[in-house]
């Protein structure tokens, strides 16, 4: 790293996050010469998966996690050390709907978001951070934990000149792949109209699509780290395996804050920006991807 280098910080709720919603992007950057640092707000201790004899969840996916960053090329990883919420989710909702769970102490839903961003911002301080990643307001799919680090980095990034860019996922894209699978009699009940109504946000022109079928192979690699969540054949926020393979090649950002633009003058530099979704956009075959891991969620 030069004492130039532009650095993005990717701050995320729980491990396997960083892979699956922003994995092909922070390769991108780190190609592009950026140093990343990943910030992960808990271990994921509620997760998928049984504590695996001595080895508690949360330690073991914190293992994981520095494990699919380093295929990632990730620079540094800071654990913020909150307890993971749980998978309260959705009934559409938007600020995240509360779970017993959640109410608890030490999770990251019960904690104070200012003081939550105080520590992020002194981190991005520290690391001269030119660009920040997060999730939309609805925390892409709806999880407690996920809104909460919206609201977050939001806050982390008032009075600094850092950019701020928010992972979601395109409903425009989601209702035509849906259509497409209908159309084929692919399993509709999987993906009810209502599921693809509440995932991500509408398409805008705020909003950006990178293009990562060139760093695929080493996203799926950080996506198999994570091996206490992997699960074949099975589907993620209810979206048939296939389909959700299909998402994984491109990963959306809303801009929340442009700055400099100097993260979006890398995707463009390095021809990571995919065009807008159009209504002929490709269908995947079934079965297609059936034989890479899937996350259960
Ligand atoms: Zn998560």
């Amino acid at each position: 790293m030069t004492a130039t280098a532009p650095v993005l910080v990717a701050l995320h709720a729980h491990p396997d996050d960083e892979a699956i919603f922003t994995g092909g992007t922070i390769v991108r950057a780190v190609e592009a010469g950026w140093r990343v640092v990943l910030v992960v707000a808990t271990d994921g201790d509620q997760g998928a998966g049984p504590d695996c004899g001595r080895t508690p969840l949360g330690a073991r996916r914190r293992d994981e996690t520095m494990a699919a960053a380093a295929v990632l090329g990730v620079a540094r990883v800071v654990f913020l050390g909150h307890g993971d919420s749980g998978y309260g989710v959705p009934d559409g909702g938007r600020s995240g709907t509360a779970t017993a769970r959640s109410l608890q102490s030490g999770t990251l839903a019960a904690a104070h978001v200012d003081g939550v961003a105080a520590v992020v911002r002194r981190l991005m301080g520290d690391e001269g951070a030119t660009a920040l990643t997060s999730y939309d307001d609805n925390g892409i799919y709806g999880h407690v934990d996920h809104v909460q680090v919206h609201e977050i980095a939001a806050r982390s990034v008032e009075g600094t000149e850092c950019e701020l860019y928010e992972a979601t996922l395109d409903r425009r894209v989601l209702r035509v792949l849906r259509t497409g699978m209908v159309a084929r009699g692919l399993l509709p009940d999987l993906w009810p109209p209502s599921l693809t109504a509440r995932l991500g946000v509408e398409h805008g022109p705020a909003m950006v699509a990178v293009d990562v079928t060139p760093q695929l192979d080493r996203k799926l690699l950080a996506v198999a780290a994570h091996s206490s969540q992997v699960v074949e054949a099975s589907s993620f926020m209810g979206l048939p395996a296939g389909v959700f393979h299909h998402l994984l090649r491109t990963e959306w950002f809303r801009v929340a804050r442009r700055g400099r633009g100097r993260f979006l003058g890398m995707l463009e530099a390095t021809d990571g920006l995919a065009p807008a979704p159009t209504e002929s956009a490709t269908v995947p075959a079934p079965g297609q991807g059936a034989a890479r891991p899937v996350l259960t969620g």
